[in-house]
């Protein structure tokens, strides 16, 4: 029977495709389709992971102190039987053999479908053999592990993608997981967890693959190679559905991509508003190779380089200078002279280093992990990292024009200490007589602390950006990656908004570049708001630069601007701002149908 799931739409569009449940853990299991004449060689690489596992077994049971407790030898013998079983192997493989996955993914596919069964039977201790069993998958996924896959990386997205197309379900996804389905096998995605600014769903924006988070139930409502609708506009997802709703989406699906193949033709139109005002639209991006969708959606730079996914995924090994200034070299050189600005390292709270789960970070090493040593704090507590950053940042500005923007700044001090460590990494460079060009400098404004002293940070400063995500959050005091307070995530709220109006006014006062690079920049719904407030510079990801751009070319920002101030004011700003559109917008209709044709 069809059911609907609700959670938090994150990136537009209609995936359909067969679901593919992922527990967070398993989440780095390679997925990919194995070709027909391979089939037979993949069931082989599952039997000799199953026949070295089971010799291990043996072995650990053959020595066995003869004191240990007699359970263990027990709970071995129960471990051989599920591996022997043909519920886990024989369905495993038939995965392999009917849906040609690759023996990993078939692997823990057939872990989901039986860790449901056990959680659904009635006796307590049938019930608790689950973990038994993942175990013994754990146990099997690094003997595969061990051995060469059959097919290489390079050769695995370009396979046949199966006949049906796939979507990812999980309880939650790291960001540092998020990264690795970037050219995947996935058309979309829903998570149980998350909110609509969390680092997974900002990932999931840039894969530019309809995505829906904070689903609570979805991952226990959906079984594994269920029918799922993903409906990323409106936050659904239709799990299981019938012939006519399942049309209907088709039909929608069908009508998106139109839409969006109209709005790509926008891609080399300037940015300027009715009343001649040039609006400069950049990209957000977190890896190297976003920088050439950035520059096929038609931005006009890069406005934030989200550095720290360089630092993810390597096993809390740092990326040295050099492997950074190759990746920043990269961008600078992808994007031919235009403007690059990176952002240095915001590690810390949803973001950790390695693939620990978001919620182990939470729980073990901080006590409230958005208010701790996070971004700049974490930067300016490991010195020689940091100079290391710089030093890489500085010598990739010989390729082109670079800017670099420091996160989370609360303190006037913190700018200072930042640019002393610039200062001392310019010397070291100069000293080892290497190449580089001047850099600007800037920091986000998302600390309300730092918006309300502007002018102070203003002095030390060549520019900044807004960072609305973390704003609103410490703004409105709400975890900004957690569903059960996501309701209260109100970028309208009017204390919101007077203090991105009041760092818009105070930088263009003081004559310094102010750009919009949290979700709200991208997100259509404010952009006549912003224009209004004063707003020139917006920075997003790559695939909604087009429907901004739409929104820019139809306003007259000038006659916005009279409104502006008494719709902060109000008490209901996302009311009155909505009249004042609709007005507005009937003024020009009938001033256009005054003017002599
Ligand atoms: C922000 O906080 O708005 C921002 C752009 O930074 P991030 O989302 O990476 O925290
Ligand atoms: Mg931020």
């Amino acid at each position: 029977m069809s059911i609907q799931v609700f959670g938090q739409p994150v990136s537009r569009g209609i995936a359909i495709g067969r679901a593919v449940l992922v527990a967070s853990s398993r989440v780095d299991v390679a997925h990919y389709f194995i070709d027909a004449p391979r089939v037979e060689s993949e069931v082989d690489r599952l039997r000799h992971a199953r026949d070295t596992v089971a010799a291990e077994l043996k072995l650990l049971k053959h020595e066995m102190p003869t004191d240990a407790p007699a359970e263990l030898p027990a709970l071995l013998d129960v471990h051989l039987m599920l591996l022997h079983d043909d519920a886990l192997t024989g369905a495993t493989k038939n995965w392999i053999q009917s849906r040609h996955y690759n023996a990993e993914w078939a692997l823990s596919a057939q872990l989901e479908v039986m860790a449901r069964q056990f959680d659904e039977m009635e006796d307590e201790y049938l019930r608790e053999r689950k973990a038994d069993l993942e175990q013994v998958v754990e146990r099997m996924l690094r003997a595969l592990s061990k051995e060469e896959p059959l097919v290489p990386a390079a050769a695995r997205t370009n396979l046949h993608a199966g006949e049906d197309p796939l979507v990812l379900v999980a309880n939650d996804i790291a960001p540092a997981d998020m990264l690795q389905f970037k050219g995947s096998v996935f058309t979309g995605f829903v998570t149980d967890v998350g909110g609509k600014t969390s680092h997974s769903a900002i990932v999931a924006r840039s894969l530019d693959i309809p995505a829906v988070v904070g689903a609570r139930e979805a991952s226990r409502l959906v079984r594994q190679d269920d029918w799922v609708v993903i409906d990323g506009d409106a936050g659904v997802v239709v799990v299981d559905p019938s012939p006519i709703v399942l049309e209907e989406y088709r039909f929608r699906q069908r009508q998106s991509q139109l839409e969006r193949a109209r709005l790509h033709r926008l891609r080399h139109t300037p940015s300027v508003t009715l009343d001649g005002q040039s609006v400069e639209l950049l990209a957000n991006i977190e890896l190297p190779v976003d920088a050439a969708v950035a520059l096929d959606s038609g931005a006009v730079g890069i406005g934030l380089f989200r550095s720290e996914f360089l630092f993810m995924n390597r096993d809390g090994e740092l990326p040295t200078e050099d492997e950074q200034f190759e990746a920043y070299r990269s961008v600078v050189e992808a994007m031919k002279g235009l403007p690059v600005t990176v952002r240095t390292v915001d590690i810390g709270a949803d973001k950790p280093l390695d693939r620990m789960s978001v919620h182990e970070l939470r729980h073990d090493h901080a006590l409230n992990p958005a208010l701790g040593l996070r971004a700049i704090r974490w930067s300016l507590s490991e010195p020689a990292m940091f100079r290391q950053q710089l030093r890489a940042i500085l010598r990739a500005s010989a390729f082109g024009k670079v800017r670099v923007l420091l996160p989370l700044i609360a303190h006037v001090s913190e700018v200072r200490m930042a640019r002393e460590a610039l200062t001392r990494a310019r010397q070291q460079l100069i000293d080892a007589g290497v190449s580089f060009n001047d850099v600007e400098l800037g920091a986000m404004i998302e600390v309300p602390a730092a918006a309300l002293i502007m002018p102070t940070i203003l002095r030390e400063l060549d520019f900044v950006s807004i960072g609305t995500n973390d704003l609103i959050q410490y703004t409105l005091a709400i975890d900004r990656a957690d569903e059960a307070v996501s309701h209260l995530y109100d970028p309208w709220h009017p204390a919101v908004l007077h203090l991105i109006g009041r760092a818009i006014a105070d930088a263009r006062r003081a004559g310094k570049h102010v750009s919009i690079c949290g979700e709200m920049a991208g997100d259509v719904a404010f952009t006549e708001l912003l224009l209004a407030l004063g707003l020139r510079s917006f920075s997003m990801h790559p695939s909604q630069i087009a429907a901004v751009k739409q929104r820019v070319l139809r306003v007259d920002a000038e006659r916005l601007a009279g409104k502006v101030g008494a719709v902060v004011d109000s008490e209901e700003p996302e009311r009155e701002w909505k009249r004042v559109l609709v007005s507005s917008d009937a003024l020009r209709l009938s001033e256009g149908a005054a003017r002599p044709s």
